[in-house]
């Protein structure tokens, strides 16, 4: 196995308080794999991807777990050696563009220089390097000298993600790469990053509120809520066979080709409190479904079918598919 992430936790200190965004979170990657995290913002997918790549607010850390890049713990890592690995085995795309670009740099030079940190290689073969990422991505070479603020909002973040390859990572990490982006860019986008998947032969870690775009383009699917994962699985299984009522908002929410405008659901209430989470299950307070039991006893995760966890006290009872909902 490539990744393989164990009872992943993250803490962080605010004030007097240690509050838990990452509660015992497992999952693993293979080669040329892809996995999605999915989930409303605060659920904790960022943190875990922020953790994986040892990027950790100062008030941050891990707990709990071990995060092995090849059987190496990245989690008990020096920075030394996380330097090293960075980039090189496993890479990230972040939320905002902006964010991974220098504005006052050419974004060339900002690849280039990446790419010579870490590798000896002569100016010119990191030049026509970048240069053939950019055209990989869809922008002219002629651009490559170019300043950040000279490019749309979709080139910039296919700029960040020629800059997050560069350096031919074994893992592409994806931190809502399509936030920004209107519906045509998104979908080129998430286009992109399957073939390039294949060209490169790496493995996709996607990170997105969008359940649906996920399915699309990752083999299979965590779906993440209150820092902890409560649905995982292939993707299909995830999407329509789904067997938490979480996982089942969350499908509803979002519109499909499939079915009309007028079925969308907001899920009630807001992302949980960490000061203040729920005794039992996290999702308890906006379930549907939700019993005595869940108020009190947290669901542990268990196989609910071949090639699916599920972390929901009456998740046999709960087949959505089985009932037609
Ligand atoms: Fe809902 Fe209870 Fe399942 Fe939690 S354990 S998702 S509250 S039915």
């Amino acid at each position: 196995m490539l990744l393989e992430v164990k009872n992943l936790s993250v803490d962080f200190k605010v004030g007097r308080q240690t509050l838990r965004a990452v509660n015992n979170v497992s999952f693993s990657l293979g080669e040329r794999d892809s996995l999605g995290l999915v989930g409303e913002s605060g659920c904790g997918k960022s943190t875990t991807a922020f953790a994986l790549m040892r990027l950790l607010a100062s008030n941050g850390s891990i707990s709990e777990g071990q995060i092995l890049l090849n059987g190496v713990d990245l989690a008990a890592a020096s920075y030394d050696e996380i330097r090293k690995v960075r980039w090189k085995d496993i890479s990230i795309i972040f939320q905002n563009a902006m964010t991974a670009l220098n504005p006052v740099q050419k974004i060339g030079d900002q690849i280039i220089n990446a790419l010579r940190e870490h590798e000896d290689v002569s100016k010119k073969e990191a030049i026509e390097r970048a240069e053939y990422l950019f055209e990989r991505v869809g922008i002219a070479k002629s651009r490559l000298m170019q300043y950040p603020h000279e490019f749309s909002g979709g080139m910039k973040q296919r700029a960040v993600i020629a800059l997050a390859l560069i350096c031919s990572p074994k893992i592409l990490i994806a931190d809502e790469p399509t936030t920004a982006l209107d519906v045509v860019a998104q979908r080129q986008v998430i286009e992109l990053l399957a073939g390039l998947q294949d060209e490169f032969n790496i493995s996709i870690v996607m990170i997105s509120h969008d359940i649906s775009a996920v399915a699309e383009a990752c083999r299979s699917i965590a779906v993440m809520y209150g820092g902890e994962i409560m649905e995982q699985g292939r993707s299909k299984d995830v999407l329509i066979q789904n067997n938490h009522p979480y996982t089942h908002a969350l499908v509803g929410s979002f519109p499909s080709l499939h079915k009309p405008l007028s079925t969308l659901a907001q899920i009630p209430g807001g992302a949980p409190n960490l000061a203040d989470m729920p005794a039992g299950c996290p999702f308890s307070p906006r379930c549907a479904y939700a019993a005595e039991l869940c108020g009190r006893e947290k669901p542990d995760s268990r196989r609910v079918r071949l090639n699916k966890l599920c972390k929901c006290h009456y998740a046999e009872e709960l087949d959505f598919n089985k009932k037609g909902g």
